[in-house]
């Protein structure tokens, strides 16, 4: 089963999304594989948005993303990575389509509400930083 590494950021946490973005992923048929919920560190911030270190955002994104818990998920099924990406919507939420998570749910193109991985190297990559193989599980 493909599998794709979902956050629930520190802006939809806070505000209580998480069951909501739950059931826009589960009514999809996604499975729930693993999920923790954790304060990011500095550390799991650079591993995590590794290629984006040195860009003008960089430093307000970490103090977003350690600012506060969130909610890290693996979510599976079949085309999930592109498919959840699409139900999250544009990174911006003034461009992301009505209905999409971003759209519903994120304040602006830092404090959007949602991470999900862009590629299988990079879903391969992030549940790494998250999760062990016992934690998640396969149907
Ligand atoms: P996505 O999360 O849609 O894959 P990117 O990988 O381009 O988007 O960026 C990672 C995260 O960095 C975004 O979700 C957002 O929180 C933040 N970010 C990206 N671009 C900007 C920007 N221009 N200004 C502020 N934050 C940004
Ligand atoms: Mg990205």
């Amino acid at each position: 089963m493909e599998k794709t590494l979902v956050l629930i950021k520190p802006d939809a946490f806070a505000q209580g999304h998480c069951g909501d973005i739950l059931k826009m992923y589960e009514r999809e048929g996604f499975k729930i594989c693993a999920a923790k919920v954790l304060t990011m560190d500095k550390k799991i911030a650079a591993s995590h948005y590794v290629e984006h270190i040195g860009r003008p955002y960089y430093d307000g994104l970490v103090e977003f993303m350690t600012s506060a818990p969130l909610m890290a998920l693996v979510i599976g099924g079949e085309n999930v990575i592109k498919r959840v990406r699409e139900i999250n919507g544009a990174t911006n939420p003034a461009n992301a389509a009505e209905g999409t998570v971003r759209k519903l749910y994120a304040e602006n193109g830092s404090k959007n509400a949602v991470h999900a991985s862009d590629s299988p190297e990079s879903a391969a990559r992030e549940i790494k930083i998250y999760f062990s193989e016992l934690e998640i599980v396969e149907d």
